[in-house]
């Protein structure tokens, strides 16, 4: 049994099992083992895992202990075991996306990011459940499994890298590594109580990531604290020739971005994120993180994004538009599911589209094709080109005021598991604050600021400049050292 004194290894933050490892209070071997421990006593409630790799952990773990033992400098995540969301490409195990067409498939090799990570020391205990192919809030879309929150295992633990958040909370790793296309990492956090980094598009190679829509998707952190989003950004950040995408932009040490005060910062609050759309507990929960920014020295100024109400419209075109093309590869041919049942080439697609995809995804690349069309390309797709670009101006223009904008990451707390599955449009909803910096491809940081009456979460979101995700990891890192939240754990035994 725990106590709140005494913590457990896998209580631990990255960089404190970091400092445990090297000072020798733990072996690596050790805290794998109480990390798969952990998952084998609380994860057939949490249902965060669909692949635990036990041995191989094992394995890797014995081995950062041999280098430690040979004397060899040991690298900046050595030991520290995390779980990746199931569409990074990775030599162990499968990478399914949670997508029944791709069931069994194994990639060939590593993606970049996770590559990154694996030569920064970190273990990768296994894979965690997502939407099915990252489309959606709440990872009711994945086709292996629910995921719970570890909060209260009657809701949901957002999505689409729900399974990465509930990891994180339930102490079933030291951190996660999700994707954000339009708030996939920020809403879990959210929901679950961890600090979510999506960053600036072209920040993070998206090499060997499973692409849903190539000019949104940003892959990022989940972590305990906010320090280790720090430590995770200087291990996956920086420019990689294998995706064009990236930008040749050194990247700097985030770690040294910490130590600074926000004294004189300009903090924007856009007016229209705190309409009726936001829920009055979660209001209170932003005004009053708010005011510790403040109190630290931020001076805080209203800002107007005028576009926002056209965001969630703008993202559905772009992102359905960019998923019908990116999944047009999965075609019974070259990977994953073929229908038996086909009688001719055609009917084989037709066939294996429709029993390999479920029916969100469907969804998504019928519309997506629709608004690609002959005759509707015009009026949907340049049209929404031409938002986005309007998106991003409020953006530069609020960025002309201040230095960060800070809201709420999601309109209320953790909803029921059930609530919204049957209603795309509410779940579209509940992303309202997180879709504009995907559009704009500006950075944006989730981190916990206490937990509303119900007893759940809530995320505060900070926005920055392009390439700046050091003034929000700063300005996350003086709320989190000056809030004083005691949110305690979640109360999952
Ligand atoms: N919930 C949004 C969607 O369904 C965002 C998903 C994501 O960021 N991957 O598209």
């Amino acid at each position: 049994m725990t106590t709140a004194t005494q913590p457990e290894l896998y209580h631990l933050t990255a960089h404190e099992i970091r400092d445990a490892i090297r000072e020798g209070r733990a072996t690596a071997l050790e805290v794998v083992n109480a990390f798969l421990a952990r998952i084998e006593a609380v994860d057939d409630k949490v249902q965060a895992y669909v692949d635990v790799w036990k041995d191989k952990a094992q394995e890797r773990a014995a081995g950062i202990d041999a280098r430690l033992n040979a004397g060899e400098t040991l690298p900046p995540l050595a030991g520290v075991p995390m779980s990746l969301k199931d569409l990074f490409c990775t030599e162990d195990g499968t990478t399914t996306c949670c997508s029944r067409f791709l069931q069994g498939y194994r990639s060939p090799f590593n993606g970049t990011a996770v590559q990154r990570l694996y030569d920064a020391g970190a273990i990768p205990l296994g894979k965690t459940n997502m939407d099915e192919f990252a489309m959606g809030s709440s990872t009711e879309n994945s086709a292996i499994q629910k995921t719970y929150n570890p909060w209260d295992l009657s809701r949901v633990p957002g999505g689409s890298s729900g399974g990465s958040a509930a990891s994180v909370a339930a102490d079933e790793c030291a951190f996660s590594m999700g994707s954000d296309t339009g708030g996939s990492i920020r809403g879990p956090a959210a929901f679950c109580g961890c600090v979510g980094l999506k960053p600036t598009y072209g920040r993070v190679s998206r090499q060997g990531l499973v692409a849903f829509a190539s000019s949104l998707d940003q892959i990022g952190p989940l972590t305990k604290d906010v320090e280790d989003a720090a430590l995770v950004m200087n291990a996956i950040a920086g420019q990689d020739p294998q995706d064009s995408t990236t930008a040749h932009l050194a990247a700097p040490d985030y770690t040294t971005a910490l130590r600074d005060d926000i004294q004189g910062l300009r903090i924007g609050l856009p007016k229209e994120y705190f309409e009726e759309a936001l829920g009055d507990a979660m209001r209170e929960k932003i005004l009053t993180a708010v005011s510790v920014l403040e109190s630290q020295g931020a001076e805080v100024v209203e800002v107007s994004l005028p576009h926002t109400q056209y965001a969630v419209a703008t993202y559905y075109v772009i992102c359905t538009a960019e998923a019908s093309a990116n999944l047009a590869r999965f075609d019974g041919v070259r990977y994953g599911a073929r229908a038996e049942n086909a009688r001719d080439v055609r009917s084989m697609y037709h066939e294996s589209k429709s029993q390999g995809f479920g029916p969100e995804v469907q969804r998504r690349i019928i519309l997506g094709t629709y608004v690609l069309s002959s005759g509707y390309h015009d009026a949907y797709y340049l049209k929404a080109q031409k938002v986005r670009r309007l998106v991003l101006e409020d953006f530069l223009n609020a960025f002309e005021q201040c230095d960060v904008i800070a809201g709420p990451t999601t309109p209320a707390s953790a909803f029921p598991v059930g609530e919204k599955v049957t209603d795309p449009l509410e779940m579209y909803l509940n992303d309202i604050y997180t879709i504009s910096s995907n559009l704009a491809g500006i950075p944006c940081l989730s981190t916990p600021c206490g937990l509303t009456p119900e007893k759940l979460p809530a995320g505060l979101a900070l926005m920055g400049r392009h390439f700046d995700e050091e003034t929000l990891l700063r300005t996350a890192y003086t709320y989190e050292q000056h809030a004083g939240l005691d949110m305690g754990r979640p109360p999952i035994s």
